[in-house]
């Protein structure tokens, strides 16, 4: 068990490692507790090329929203088969499936905050409870948000959260690839350089933001994943986050 001051310390040594280091030595450190976690898109592959060359049977959580797109799932079946990669799909609490099937088709436009957190973080939160280490894929060129993240972040239940792709940037990811002749998600050239749910996701231009197509026009760039709602475990402590009302579940 690191303390903070050593996670600290490691962190800002690792600022100057390959994402490759930073996964090897994670890997290590906490084999079996350790877990990634990806969305299977395009600027995902490197990150899972290069933790299955270190680990082949890594455990690699997919969270199953339900609104994905058809291209998506089968981009998660055909890379997980051609690079024998373990896979586990994380689903929603089934205690939500009343609530939430009442809401299939409304819940993503009119409480997304909601809808992330009963089908992408508790799920997380769940599957991430036995395990000492998460590795991510997020980078700081992505959102405000993630500009401000460290490469070793200690939660306050003692989970390490491990980001090796932080000082990575899109044109380092375009390169990996290039280098590596990684797929790309099929929804790529259509325009989606950036793949969610989607009753979320739109297609870009080629010059524009990578992640702008996510919620686009709704004020909303994070799932909750990566920011300060992945600290809470019940959705009593978000309720005022929340728009519509969740009083008819008991957690
Ligand atoms: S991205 Fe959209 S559909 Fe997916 S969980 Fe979040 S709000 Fe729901």
């Amino acid at each position: 068990m690191l303390t903070p001051l050593e996670v600290e310390q490691l962190s800002n040594e690792f600022e100057a490692k390959t994402p490759q280091d930073i996964i090897k030595w994670a890997v290590d450190m906490f084999w079996p507790q350790i877990a990634l976690s990806s969305s299977f898109q395009t600027q995902s592959t490197p990150l899972l090329h290069m933790a299955s060359q270190i680990r082949r049977d890594i455990l690699i959580f997919f969270l199953d929203t339900g609104y994905h797109f058809w291209d998506t799932l089968i981009f998660r079946e055909q890379l997980a088969s051609d690079w024998h990669l373990n896979v586990l799909d994380l689903y929603r609490d089934t205690r939500w499936d009343h609530f939430a099937r009442g809401r299939t088709r409304t819940l993503p436009l009119e409480d997304p905050d909601l809808c992330c957190f009963l089908h992408k973080v508790q799920p997380m939160q769940k599957a991430l409870k036995d395990m000492k280490a998460w590795i991510s894929g997020i980078r700081r060129d992505q959102t405000a948000n993630r500009a401000h993240a460290k490469i070793l972040e200690l939660q306050p239940d003692g989970l390490l959260k491990v980001n090796p792709m932080l000082n990575w940037t899109k044109t380092n990811v375009q390169q990996y690839r290039e280098e590596n002749h990684l797929p790309a998600h099929p929804l790529y050239e259509k325009g989606y350089r950036s793949v969610g749910c989607m009753p979320c996701t739109v297609a870009i231009g080629l010059n524009d933001d990578e992640r702008s197509g996510r919620w686009k026009g709704r004020g909303k760039t994070e799932c909750g994943l990566h920011t300060d709602m992945f600290q809470h475990k019940k959705v009593a402590e978000l309720k005022i986050d929340f728009k519509i009302d969740t009083s008819e579940v008991k957690e």
